[in-house]
């Protein structure tokens, strides 16, 4: 039997997306025969941002054995309990989308049942309320979940807020403790054999080559092999999704440390307020189409909270996705397979996602197109279904101060969002698809925030009278009023476990 097995792996670029795959795959590989490089142009540079992320990034450091608090210091990493949406829905209105569960479920029944048949009869307390995550969030109060499922302090989970740089740059020592190989050297040319059009080794400026047998694209937007090499195409999502640019910026930190990210609707996008350790990361995504960068910058700039750090970084992008997220023997990872905008912090995870269908799905050196249809295939849906999450932000929304706002609430709706939004309602039915990222909590915090309701709830409701309903839930919200208040500030959480050297 001839050894088909990959030898040597070859990753372009040390952003974010190249490191996470090179640690990934020195961890996972670290006894077998196969080699990885990294190769980037540190003149190039990383694009530089993407600092708030969804509680799977957890999993991505803990499977590599980092230690948490250990990562936390090194990347000036904060708590995030989940996202406040201010302004989003009218302005002056604001909900978060937690990290974990709301209340509880009975008589197999869902909690928001509940919840909606008690608001029918007039009570006024809000979603939020019956979420740990939220009232921890809201008081800036943080502690880490407990393990034990009938703990009340189990029905949360929580992410990171950190500098992305500091990320990848721990990542970058991780990898080369585990014979990564690291060449910093522009990629001017990538060589495809003759006959099948794989890539076969790239030239580098200088004239060295570095040959491979699977070769990781995490150039960036530019998608050097991807695109500019394997002419993979790129499909174009701003019919649904209008943002086309973003302005970052960090500022000093003034004020309580919130565990949350906060994402306020502006006039013709939102802006993202994600506290670190060292400073507040700031950012506007737009859409060019109704503001020009020159007023975006001036809208940022002025309503900074603390004194500004750094030039502005000006992005552009397009909402989208590579029509062949992995194409022969290349796979894109991060920016190169893909664009959705921050709203839900998405990116990062979708790289630790690409790296681990990667991993399942790994190939020999006959690549058989098999594997690279059902990544492709996998892929798309998880995009499409973070997509369809983040319309509803944009399609919910009440807003009809601005032309930009007119304009997102009457955008087309995808089929298999409208199908899901139908269901809900009609019954407060949440329907599920294969390779969703957010799960039912996270859509009936949008629900609920947005105040898109059904027009029934389930029967099985009515098996609590009024009375009984009322005392059930006020119970509920005691608990979880009670636990958050015993837990400390996220400022001592950070002061006693994780908080980087100054
Ligand atoms: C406005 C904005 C906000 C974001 N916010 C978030 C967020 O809050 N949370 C989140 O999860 N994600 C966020 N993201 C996404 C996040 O920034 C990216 O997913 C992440 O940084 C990964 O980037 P990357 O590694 O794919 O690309 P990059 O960081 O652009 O890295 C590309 C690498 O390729 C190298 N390279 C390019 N061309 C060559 C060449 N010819 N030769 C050699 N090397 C080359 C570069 O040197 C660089 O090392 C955000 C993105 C944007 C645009």
């Amino acid at each position: 039997m001839s050894d088909n097995r990959i030898r040597q792996i070859v990753i372009v670029g040390g952003g974010t997306a190249g490191w996470m795959a090179a640690a990934s795959f020195s961890h996972h590989f670290a006894n077998n025969d196969v080699s990885i490089t990294v190769v980037e142009s540190t003149a190039i540079g990383i694009v530089g941002v993407g600092e708030a992320t969804i509680p799977a990034i957890r999993d991505y450091y803990r499977g590599l054995g980092i230690d948490e608090f250990e990562l936390m210091r090194a990347t000036q990493a904060t708590a995030k309990l989940g996202i406040e949406f201010e302004n989003w829905s009218r302005p002056g209105e604001s909900f978060i989308h937690p990290f974990g569960l709301f209340g509880a479920p009975a008589r197999d029944v869902p909690f928001h049942q509940y919840w909606l048949r008690l608001k029918q009869l007039g009570d006024p307390s809000s979603f939020g309320e019956y979420s740990l995550a939220t009232v921890l969030a809201k008081q800036n109060r943080f502690t880490r979940p407990h393990p034990k499922p009938d703990s009340p302090l189990s029905v949360f989970d929580w992410a990171l807020q950190f500098d992305a740089s500091l990320f990848a740059k721990y990542l970058r020592g991780y990898s080369l403790k585990r014979r990564v190989v690291h060449v910093d050297c522009k990629v001017i040319e990538v060589n495809l054999r003759s006959g099948d059009g794989f890539i076969e080794s790239l030239t580098l400026e200088g004239g060295d080559k570095i040959e491979g047998d699977l070769f990781i694209d995490c150039t960036g937007f530019r998608g050097l092999l991807i695109e500019g090499a394997l002419e993979s195409g790129y499909e174009d999502w701003t019919q649904w999704l209008p943002c086309d640019r973003a302005i970052a910026v960090p500022c000093t930190n003034v004020g309580p440390l919130t565990p949350y990210t906060r994402a306020t609707a502006l006039e013709s996008g939102w802006k993202w307020r994600i506290p670190l350790q060292h400073r507040m990361g700031n950012g506007y995504v737009f859409c060019s189409q109704f503001i020009d960068e020159d007023d975006a910058a001036a809208g940022l700039l002025g309503a900074l909270e603390g004194k500004q750090l750094a030039e502005p970084n000006y992005l552009r992008f397009t909402t989208g996705i590579r029509k062949k997220i992995w194409n022969k023997n290349c796979v894109a990872l991060g920016l190169a397979s893909g664009f959705l905008e921050p709203l839900e912090s998405t990116s990062i995870s979708l790289i630790e996602t690409g790296i681990e269908k990667l991993r399942r799905l790994f190939p020999d050196k006959t690549f058989n197109p098999a594997l690279e249809d059902e990544f492709n295939r996998i892929s798309r849906l998880e995009f499409e279904r973070i997509r369809d999450f983040l319309i509803i932000h944009y399609r919910f929304s009440k807003r009809d101060d601005t032309a930009f706002w007119r304009y997102c609430r009457q955008l087309p709706v995808p089929e298999p969002l409208a199908y899901k939004l139908e269901l809900f309602r009609t019954r407060g039915y949440i329907v599920r698809y294969e390779w969703e990222t957010f799960l039912d909590p996270s859509w009936l915090a949008m629900y609920a925030g947005f105040g898109y309701l059904p027009e029934s709830y389930d029967p099985g409701v009515d098996f609590f009278d009024a009375q009984e309903l009322r005392r059930i839930l006020s119970g509920m919200r005691q608990v979880i009023a009670q636990t958050a208040s015993a837990a400390p500030t996220h400022e001592e959480f950070i002061a006693r476990y994780c908080a980087a050297p100054c």
